[in-house]
């Protein structure tokens, strides 16, 4: 048995190159595969190996003061979730670029329970915003939650004056796949002027694993930065899926990347129509991959 470790906790880091250096020589040692960040504003991981490992990596990471309290949500998973290790430094763990300070440790959203978020969002009173890209949206997100509709997380801040300008004092949640994104996003909407925000605490995957709530209110299936590309939240009986095939529009949760290299868009697809277009978006790719290479 494996597990898969999502984390993430903004503390000062001196040093991040160095600290990548002796954190990458931590993981291979524990034979750990995943992808982690690291900056001057603290580490953001999602990594998976054998459950002894993974206990020996947080328990090192915990005997560092520095990430004492950080929490891990844990995976069981059947083997590997990444084919390889990356430890990376990079400028801002979440790519954001505001013109504004977006110091997570100074100010962010208040953060709500699992409990109290599904309270907030059955009271109606409430704007939704969901804080990721529109390709996780569409396999599945909160009942009633808009769609940004950016493609990357860094549109957002203007996305936002621009949609939510008028709604400065409204009650407002943000949610996100494991809350590091929803530190960003409510640190810039308080610094741009929102006075009533607020952010699901240890995001979606958290919410998916409180057995109080049991992801109530969450359709469809979370989209994860790994190969299982999705995973369950809501394990109640009103469970809805949400995903539609970009060919027909008929209901699927089937991810796949067209099979033209060239253009590898991820799409939802039905299986009727995955088989009709050879596992490509369109019919200018299906076109592609029925000719030989030499004659494009
Ligand atoms: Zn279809
Ligand atoms: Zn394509």
């Amino acid at each position: 048995m494996y597990h898969a470790l999502l984390y993430y906790a903004f503390v000062p880091i001196d040093n991040p190159e160095e600290f990548a250096n002796t954190h990458r020589e931590l993981c291979q040692r524990l034979e750990l595969k995943g992808r982690i960040l690291v900056s001057t504003e603290g580490i953001n991981g999602t990594v998976s190996g054998p459950i002894l490992a993974c206990d020996q990596y947080r328990m090192s990471l915990h005997e560092d003061q520095r990430f004492s309290s950080m929490p891990f949500k844990i995976d069981e998973v059947d083997g590997h979730i990444f084919q390889k290790l990356f430890v990376r430094v990079k400028q801002e763990l979440v790519t954001f670029r505001s013109d504004l300070p977006t110091d997570p440790t100074r100010a962010t959203g208040r953060r709500l329970s699992p409990a109290e978020w599904k309270e907030r969002l059955e009271r109606g009173d409430a704007i939704i915003l969901d804080g990721r890209t529109d390709y996780e949206f569409d396999i599945g997100h909160f009942r009633g939650a808009i769609r940004p509709d950016i493609e990357s997380f860094r549109e957002f801040p203007q996305w936002i004056r621009e949609h939510l300008g008028k709604n400065k004092d409204t009650p407002i949640l943000t949610y996100c796949t494991g809350g590091i994104r929803c530190e960003k996003l409510t640190a810039f909407m308080l610094a741009d002027g929102f006075s009533n925000v607020y952010q699901l605490d240890g995001g979606i995957v958290t919410y998916g694993k409180d057995t109080e709530t049991q992801g109530a209110l969450w359709d469809g299936l979370c989209y994860v930065f790994d190969e299982r590309i999705a995973v369950e939240i809501n394990h109640t009986e009103d469970r809805r899926v949400v995903g539609r095939c970009f060919h027909c529009d008929s209901s699927t949760e089937r991810y796949i990347n067209c099979a033209h290299l060239l253009c590898n868009r991820q799409h939802l697809v039905c299986p009727e129509c995955e088989a009709q277009f050879s596992h490509t978006c369109s019919v200018a790719c299906l076109d592609r991959i029925l000719v030989p290479y030499e004659s494009l």
